[in-house]
């Protein structure tokens, strides 16, 4: 749907190569309703020939990224193509910055994972999953920031930008662990918003929460608007209690804690 109009870099052997999605004018169009889809989108490198493409190093298998840079808005908000799901990379790496500054020993081992193809399917959550098979996990991910045109608050939740990082209640999250979480956000004045998913959380929390026997698990996520655009947005303070959440979350944590609802 955003592809028209944007200019993009093709990765190639040779380097990057700058091509456009183009579009053709309303009034020249055969169904002057037509949106984009993959059935007609393409991508213009201005060339006129195979040969020409070919030799710009372009193949099928390039991969394609849209030019749109981060950016700062009015000094309080993130801007960018694909926040969605770095913010989370940059969220855990703060987090391991601040306990190595403060010099945390913690009394059970800790992996801090960024893993790869959650929009694919959680893959890389799978997999890491199956290989640590952790006693916890607290897992991180944007949601949507319901407070601009074309969301339907009811059906999607009252989430707003601002308003601190957003917990979620759902078949993956275990109560208990979120209970503590909620605890750690209450002592610590950081602020938070809930939101419930019926079924999936849609995040790396499903796969973790269903790995190896079952792991309790729970969700501390971001309000992000304009998901999946170039212009994703979301707020410096909320992202700085999420940061905050995590890390007390973390420490909060006790060896060999059991979450069970009945022992
Ligand atoms: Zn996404």
């Amino acid at each position: 749907m955003i592809a028209p109009s944007k200019r993009v870099n093709i990765h190639t052997e040779k380097g990057i190569v700058k091509a456009i999605f183009g579009w053709p004018a309303i009034h020249t169009r055969q169904a002057k309703e037509e949106t984009p889809s993959l059935k007609n989108i393409c991508l213009d490198c201005g060339c006129s020939t195979k040969e020409e493409v070919e030799k710009m190093g372009i193949h099928v298998g390039c991969v394609v990224t849209f030019e749109d840079e981060f950016m700062i808005l009015n000094k309080n908000r993130y801007c960018g193509r694909a926040l969605d799901n770095r913010i989370g990379g940059f969220m855990i790496a703060e987090v391991v910055r601040l306990l190595g500054r403060e010099k945390v020993k913690l009394p059970f081992g800790l992996y801090i994972v960024n893993s790869v193809q959650e929009e694919v399917g959680l893959r890389g959550a799978e997999m890491i999953a199956h290989k640590i098979k952790p006693d916890v996990a607290i897992v991180t991910d944007v949601c949507h920031d319901t407070g601009t045109p074309m969301i339907d608050k009811i059906e999607q939740g009252d989430i707003k930008s601002g308003d601190g990082p957003v917990l979620t209640y759902g078949p993956a999250v275990q109560n208990n662990l979120l209970k503590a979480i909620i605890k750690t956000a209450e002592k610590h004045k950081i602020p938070f918003q809930r939101a419930a998913a019926s079924r999936a959380t849609g995040t790396d929390t499903d796969a973790f929460a269903y790995s190896n026997e079952g792991v309790p698990s729970a969700l501390i996520s971001l309000p992000l608007r304009y998901m999946h655009t170039t212009v994703e947005m979301c707020r410096k303070e909320d992202v700085e209690n999420s940061i905050r959440l995590i890390y007390e979350s973390v420490l909060s944590l006790k060896s060999g804690q059991d979450f069970r609802y009945i022992s």
